[in-house]
């Protein structure tokens, strides 16, 4: 089992807002478990399993509240979509048995385009 180095999480962190899926799409109020006892609930999700792994890299990893990573608002499609928000090409070049293309112009028709400049994000919308 890989595991991811500890200063990407770090990173992650500094650069991007707590819940990045709020960041973009607005579409709840972040929040942790009922039983409100988690202190931090914010998290890391791997967004991609490939070849029977999780792709451990930067691009790969989102950051949402506890609702949307093991909540009732987990949506893997709308975490998929996040993470192919941060990658270049060069990135998904690494992970050639996918295509990326396909799924990002699938998952951009779905929920728009992330536009993802400087911490900042929002969606370009498209048609
Ligand atoms: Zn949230």
């Amino acid at each position: 089992m890989h595991e991811t180095p500890k200063r990407v999480f770090e990173q992650i962190e500094q650069e991007r807002p707590p819940c990045e899926r709020n960041a973009l799409l607005h579409d709840h109020v972040c929040s942790g478990p009922p039983d409100g006892l988690l202190k931090n609930i914010y998290q890391m999700e791997h967004a991609w399993i490939y070849a029977g792994k999780q792709i451990i890299k930067k691009w790969a990893i989102i950051r949402t509240c506890w609702w949307a990573h093991q909540g009732p608002g987990l949506d893997k499609k709308i975490n998929h979509w996040i993470s192919l928000g941060h990658a270049t090409d060069e990135d998904l070049k690494e992970f050639p048995r996918r295509d990326w293309e396909q799924e990002r112009r699938y998952l951009n028709a779905l929920y728009g385009k992330p536009v993802i400049k400087n911490n900042q994000m929002h969606v370009m919308q498209t048609g």
